[in-house]
């Protein structure tokens, strides 16, 4: 029998009293790559599926500098004030490859790390996004059986990472820097496709003419777009992280954000499309891997991607020859 620890019933009970040593033994356990730890993680998760969704899940991303610790620190201590339940949690998309994580570090949110109803974890710092995220992703399941009414997951705009968090949540904030007058310039078009609401944080002392400012330059911008929800058209505020200045209004957006796309079932709709397009994410990179570690067919792959490059192969052969060596293998594997 498993050690206590990892038993998937006894965390599970723990989970749903809101033991918080219990989930994070569960997160450490989910982001083990091990694969009799992976075992007892779904074993977990499936005993905790029908007690999550009832939180609000909210991406925050921005740039370096933008204020997303300041501003996730207010928030959240001002949700807990109100006596919420509040997770951060992060996907860093350069733990991937430095090893490290900054994104959703306690040092970074001082009021919210002392709090008992807040729950802080970094992000996971090993692995591809994809793996990241998948762990963030369940971890967001964990949090919600544990209890949580809010899951804040915190990113920075390098690459895939905002698409990939926006793919996870309700609602996806963006925060702004207020600008010299050209901050339209260095916009991703991206990013303003998948923002749910933008805030031009720093809207404080000298900061805040330059916000109005470019807080009317976004509206301009958001105008043109077709929103993403016939219920929904992204607004753009001015807050200040720092001063706690409408963080409030802020919050009620989602707040309205959601009860229209519940009443639509927008939202039904959005997390089930979410889960299936994750499901075939996941089975993408379980395939891809397995063709990677199979060794009859990495050797094949070798010789015939040579032959694809040299032009003495036409690709679609090569195809057909490593999926019947993969068949094959996987044949002779369950025979043996
Ligand atoms: P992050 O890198 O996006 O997490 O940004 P931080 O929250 O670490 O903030 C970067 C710097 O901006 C820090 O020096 C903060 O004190 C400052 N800052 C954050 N929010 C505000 C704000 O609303 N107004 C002003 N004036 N400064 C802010």
């Amino acid at each position: 029998m498993a050690p206590a620890h990892l038993n998937a019933e006894l965390l599970a009970n723990q989970i749903l009293e809101g033991n918080r040593a219990s989930l994070a033994r569960a997160i450490t356990l989910i982001e083990s790559r091990k694969p009799d730890h992976r075992k007892i993680a779904r074993d977990l998760l499936t005993r905790l599926l029908p007690f999550t969704g009832n939180a609000h899940r909210v991406g925050i991303t921005g740039v370096p500098g933008v204020g997303k610790s300041t501003t996730i620190d207010q928030l959240g201590t001002n949700l807990t004030a109100a006596g919420k339940k509040v997770a951060v949690l992060a996907v860093d998309p350069s733990s991937t490859r430095t090893g490290g994580s900054i994104l959703g570090d306690k040092t970074r949110m001082e009021q919210l790390c002392g709090d008992r109803n807040a729950f802080i974890r970094p992000s996971p710092s090993a692995g591809t996004l994809g793996g990241v995220a998948a762990r963030t992703r369940e971890t967001m399941f964990l949090c919600e059986a544990a209890g949580y009414d809010v899951i804040l997951v915190e990113t920075v705009g390098i690459g895939q990472s905002e698409t990939t968090v926006a793919d996870m949540v309700d609602f996806f904030l963006v925060l702004m820097l207020p600008g010299a007058g050209d901050e339209l310039q260095g916009i991703k078009k991206g990013v303003l496709e998948i923002a749910d609401m933008i805030a031009v944080n720093k809207a404080d002392g000298d900061g805040w003419a330059r916000a109005r400012k470019a807080a009317a330059q976004y509206r301009a911008a958001l105008q043109i777009m077709t929103p993403s929800s016939p219920s929904w058209s992204p607004p753009v505020l001015t807050i200040s992280g720092l001063a706690n200045e409408s963080l409030d209004k802020m919050w009620s957006q989602v707040v309205i954000h959601q009860e229209k796309l519940t009443a639509t079932g927008e939202l039904r709709k959005k997390r089930s499309g979410q889960q299936v397009r994750w499901m075939w994410s996941m089975l993408e990179d379980r395939m891809r891997a397995l063709l990677h570690e199979n060794s009859d067919v990495t050797q094949l792959l070798d010789q015939v991607e040579k032959s694809v490059e040299d032009g003495t192969m036409p690709a679609s052969v090569a195809v057909n020859d490593v999926m019947m060596a993969l068949l094959s293998s996987l044949q002779s594997g369950k025979q043996n």
